[in-house]
């Protein structure tokens, strides 16, 4: 080769430093020693209760409760909606380990639903699974923030009446036909650990507009009969019913928290647009390369691109890992769906032999089996997206030679 072996520099887990304004207010918070979401005076409002009043506007909701991880949000939504030991809840198979992890700590079976080739849930085989009349919960994952034609999802909720509850830890800020991501279900579950849409280190929101939910999520959550310090709540009167039935699961978040998320929170869909800017030229470039096919984004999808997906078009498994192995010696690391062995974030619905019976799911096995996978740090800038772009066709050129 007469040019010189180009190589990527950056680390694809760096995110971008917190804020200077909430590094100073996170700053204050310590110094007050006031870190426990109730250490507060009385009619004082804390970080925590400030950022679940902005969170619930934010999403055109009535509540909001701020936990310890999207994992224990959709732990206290799947209790707080009434899922019973036993109960099955319907999941689309391609999605992260905590979301089965959560439907297996409510003590309830999961029923794994195919997915398609935009790798978003198989409507047909959804609705020919939520038919079975046992079956009345849904925990929808929007995957890598991959949203599924929401408008189907949610009128085969309704004629099945299946209960609705989305995991959005990829689609914060995203929406469906101009609606907010996790407004469409009973519940809706965000993330706020590193690798998401805002970064606390660890942390989760629940919305809903649902008082009896709300009611129910706050006292799981372990508000200690100190639920009357939240302000994105119903009345204090819907807590009587439940306040001595309700276990404390010690699921909060704390100021400290919710102090370094609230001015990302004002720079949020901003921060979208600039993940949307380096997606869009990544899915420009790649889908130029021939072996490879970036997903259709259906146009009602307002996705945020936080990261990217690819199929490696006719790759057996030898041909993938080659594609792999050439790409991080260039320090381009893709990680990869169809590996038999589960590495890093990439388990697949294979890896949850703790649920007894795992269905086989031909078609999410053939998606799955070329699925590669980048994440999109806001530290990378266009260049480097362009960079990225020129290793990966070099590598698929050399590949395919
Ligand atoms: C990260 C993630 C979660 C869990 O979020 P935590 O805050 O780490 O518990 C759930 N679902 C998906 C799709 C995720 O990517």
């Amino acid at each position: 080769m007469s040019h010189a072996t180009k190589i990527f520099q950056k680390s694809f887990t760096l995110q971008e430093p917190i804020p200077e304004s909430a590094i100073a207010k996170a700053v204050e918070v310590m110094r007050s020693g006031r870190l426990h979401r109730y250490n507060v005076d009385p009619g004082e409002k804390g970080e925590t209760a400030l950022l679940e009043e902005e969170y619930a506007s934010y999403m055109g909701m009535k509540y909001c409760l701020a936990c310890a991880s999207c994992g224990s949000a959709m732990y206290l939504a799947l209790k707080s909606v009434g899922v019973q030991p036993g109960d099955t809840v319907l999941c689309n198979a391609f999605t992260l380990a905590p979301v089965p992890g959560m439907i297996e700590n409510a003590n309830a079976n999961i029923a794994l639903v195919e997915i398609g080739d935009d790798y978003t849930i198989d409507l047909d085989d959804l609705e020919r699974k939520a038919r079975i009349p046992s079956v009345k919960w849904f925990l929808i994952s929007h995957m890598r923030g991959h949203i599924a034609n929401m408008d189907r999802v949610i009128s085969i909720c309704k004629e099945n009446g299946l209960v609705l509850i989305e995991d959005c830890a990829h689609t914060m800020g995203a929406m469906w036909d101009g609606r907010k991501s996790g407004s469409f279900g009973l519940v809706g579950c965000f993330s706020t650990q590193t690798y998401k849409h805002m970064n606390s280190g660890e942390g989760g929101l629940l919305v809903t507009n649902d008082a009896q939910v709300m009611a129910r999520a706050i006292l799981y959550s372990g508000s200690y009969m100190l639920y009357d310090k939240h302000t994105s709540r119903p009345d204090i009167d819907v807590f009587e019913q439940y306040k001595l039935l309700t276990p404390n699961y010690s699921c909060r978040m704390d100021n400290l928290r919710a102090a370094l998320l609230r001015p990302q929170l004002i720079n949020l869909d901003r921060q979208c647009q600039r993940w949307n800017d380096r997606y869009q030229l990544l899915e420009k470039l790649l889908n130029q390369i021939p072996c490879i096919s970036c997903p259709p984004r259906d146009p009602k999808e307002g996705y945020v691109g936080s990261s990217i997906q690819f199929n490696l078009v006719g790759f057996d498994e030898l041909r993938v890992l080659r594609f792999l192995a050439e790409n991080e010696k260039r320090g381009v690391y893709l990680k990869w769906f169809g590996s038999t062995d589960p590495v890093g974030y990439t388990s697949t619905y294979q890896s949850w032999q703790y649920f007894k019976e795992l269905p086989d799911l031909p078609e999410t096995n053939r998606i799955l089996s070329t699925l590669c996978d980048m994440r999109i740090p806001l530290t990378f800038e266009l260049d480097d997206c362009r960079l990225i772009a020129e290793i990966i066709a070099e590598v698929a050129a050399e590949i395919s030679s």
